[in-house]
């Protein structure tokens, strides 16, 4: 095991451990742990290949939020009114993602209500898709004060949450709104401008970024914009429905 220190993630080296422990019972003396398993943990714990923290894995998006519904692990969790988890379908093709929750949000312990929310919904409806029928959530489970933007410490330490979330559902297509999540997710400090009208890729899920409701309703110029992405992001729905 020596020659793996330092090089492992800890639950990585959980599953040699034990492994070991199992092997050593049985009396066999070459110890034999699946690569394949040990490959898709490794990959788990990333984002395109760049190694993130991440929680312990759950059974069910229930048994995640349950456990993780009283976090404290930035400041936020002592400033929140109500954790703000996500809301939709369990087993959604598409999920979207915010930055983080907003005054009403904080106030009812669900992403993207109020007018931004009333406005996404109408969006869904634009691309015939209902509110349960998709996955919506935030960076940030907990609400920065002011409305201010999230902080990199803060989004780098609730990450792991959402990635579990994503883990979970299995999404065929991510959506992020605005430039803070699809910078936040993609890993990246490029403006949303050169990040639009594209396909990325998230741990091999097609990833596409649009605007923040609420910035639509600042300045509906961008609205046309808007409906682009989500005509090719509708279009990429049907093209993966046709494959399966
Ligand atoms: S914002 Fe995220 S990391 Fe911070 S307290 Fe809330 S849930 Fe925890």
């Amino acid at each position: 095991m020596s020659r793996w220190k330092g090089r492992l993630d800890p639950e990585t080296s959980a599953l040699l451990i034990k492994a070991a422990r199992c092997q050593m019972e049985l009396g066999l003396s070459d110890m034999f742990v699946s690569r394949s398993r040990v490959r898709k943990r490794r990959e788990e714990n990333t984002i395109n290949g760049r190694r993130k923290k991440r929680t312990v894995r759950f059974k069910s998006l229930d048994d995640h939020e349950k456990a993780i519904g009283q976090c404290s692990k930035c400041a936020l969790g002592a400033t929140r009114t109500k954790f703000v988890y996500g809301v939709g379908s369990h087993d959604a093709d598409i999920i979207f993602i915010g930055e983080a929750p907003g005054r009403e949000e904080d106030l009812q312990g669900e992403p993207f209500v109020g007018r931004a929310g009333q406005l996404l919904d109408r969006i869904l409806a634009a691309i015939k898709f209902r509110r349960e029928d998709v996955y919506i959530a935030n960076v940030l489970k907990c609400r920065p004060p002011d409305n201010r933007d999230p902080q990199p410490d803060e989004m780098a330490t609730c990450l792991p949450h959402l990635l579990e979330q994503v883990r979970l559902i299995k999404p065929k297509i991510i959506c992020a709104l605005g430039r803070v999540s699809a910078q936040a997710l993609l890993q990246t400090s490029a403006p949303l401008g050169k990040l639009r009208k594209k396909w990325h890729d998230f741990n091999g899920i097609p990833f596409i970024v649009t605007y923040h409701p609420a910035a639509l309703l600042r300045f509906s110029s961008y609205k046309k914009d808007c409906w682009e992405d989500v005509q090719m992001l509708r279009k990429k729905y049907d093209e993966l429905m046709m494959e399966q």
